[in-house]
């Protein structure tokens, strides 16, 4: 017969044990509805931003401001590079390619993945400084990812952005019509590019000449956005800025 002392032991350690077990059930249960009920919102969009070079604060505006901006609420989660050979080694892993920079790309290797990734059908933004012609030996670049490109600005100073499509889901947010100072970037259509689509656009007072703010290039594969906008402080902290940049990473990553 079994000792009454000993079955009483082993039925307590049963029972404590049978409780851990529904307690283990429960904490799972729990863990799996909470992970579950966040990762739907919770899976950010995997920007590679590239600053660098000359006649901006890169590290300021974009990688700092910029990349608080996208980080916010989770949309988005920004790696910055000031050094494009390093666009090898991360692009792979990125959804949205975001160029900054006027620093060269020197390297065929870089250049070719960039191209690649666009006819990959993934999303860039083509910002500011990245939409000048700034490599004569590498023309490719302007015509097939920027269709276009700036070769001059107005000195920089107060404009006015006017938003022509309302309705794309880039502007979403922004105000019909808003005043900034920055540098009014000549970009201008390559007739030989895939074309774009004018979202936005500036003018000054005494002047008929309008130029792109804000645009979706046709690229046959990509999405890409131009944003003509961002020399320093007086856009990137402005929240028609924020709104339309926060909306066109969405749109590029076709989120
Ligand atoms: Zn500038």
């Amino acid at each position: 017969m079994q000792n009454p002392t000993l079955f009483l032991r082993k039925a307590v350690r049963f029972h404590v044990l049978a409780g851990a077990v529904v307690l283990a059930g429960v904490g799972l249960t729990n863990c799996k509805v909470s992970s579950s009920g966040t990762a739907k919102n919770a899976k950010p969009i995997r920007v590679l931003m590239v600053g660098g070079g000359t006649s901006h604060n890169f590290g300021m505006w974009y990688k700092n401001v910029d990349g608080q901006t996208l980080s916010k609420d989770g949309l988005a989660t920004v790696n910055y590079v000031g050094d494009p050979d390093s666009i090898l080694t991360y692009l792979p892993q990125a959804d949205v390619l975001y160029l900054s920079n006027n620093r060269p790309i020197k390297d065929a290797n870089v250049r070719q993945a960039i191209v690649d990734f666009a006819n990959a059908g993934k999303g860039l933004i083509i910002a500011h400084a990245a939409m000048w012609y700034n490599w004569k030996d590498w023309p490719e670049y302007n015509l097939s990812v920027v269709s276009g490109g700036s070769r001059g600005h107005d000195k920089y100073g107060t404009f006015e952005v006017n938003v022509n499509n309302p309705q794309h889901p880039i502007m979403n947010g922004v105000e019909p019509k808003f005043a900034l100072k920055d540098e009014r970037y000549y970009y201008i259509p390559d007739p030989a590019g895939p074309g774009i689509e004018v979202l936005a656009s500036s003018s000054v007072a005494g002047s008929d000449k309008v130029f792109p703010s804000v645009f979706v290039v046709r690229h046959p594969k990509a999405r890409i956005v131009g944003i003509a906008l961002g020399h320093d402080a007086e856009s990137h902290n402005i929240q028609n800025y924020q709104n339309l940049l926060r909306n066109a990473v969405k749109w590029a990553a076709r989120d």
